[in-house]
């Protein structure tokens, strides 16, 4: 994507994609204090952002990039470009009901609202 964008479109989606990845380490932190043992980033197939003992898979989702249904928002600016890139998350998101493992969904909203804790500790087996 070097060269292909204004350098303030590139420090928007710099800033979009740091944002998601605050959600992987907000939720890696809290599993690690509350001792529950998990793998971040397991190499299999779909890309899961963690695994969790048991073997239930957790997909960290972002409102913006997985067009949450309750705070997804159009951007401003550059709107076709999101809008198609956009769409290929949400059809890859979809095939996700084809993964031969048990998985999760959070939302970036579960994990601003603390909510991922409750949802994190049911999925690996309440301790
Ligand atoms: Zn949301």
């Amino acid at each position: 994507m070097a060269d292909v964008f204004t350098p303030e479109k590139r420090s928007e989606i710099m800033s979009r994609i740091r944002s998601r990845s605050g959600l992987d380490r907000r939720v890696h932190a809290w599993l690690s204090r509350a001792g529950i043992r998990h793998r971040m980033w397991p190499r299999i197939v779909g890309n899961p952002d963690v695994a969790l003992r048991g073997g239930t898979f957790v997909f960290l989702d972002s409102c913006f990039f997985h067009r949450c249904p309750l705070h997804y928002r159009e951007p401003k600016s550059n709107r076709a470009y999101w809008r198609g890139h956009i769409r290929r998350n949400v059809e890859r998101d979809r095939l996700r009901a084809l993964l031969p493992y048990r998985w999760i969904r959070i939302w970036e909203h579960d994990v601003r609202g603390g909510r991922f804790r409750e949802i994190l500790l049911e999925a690996a087996g309440g301790g």
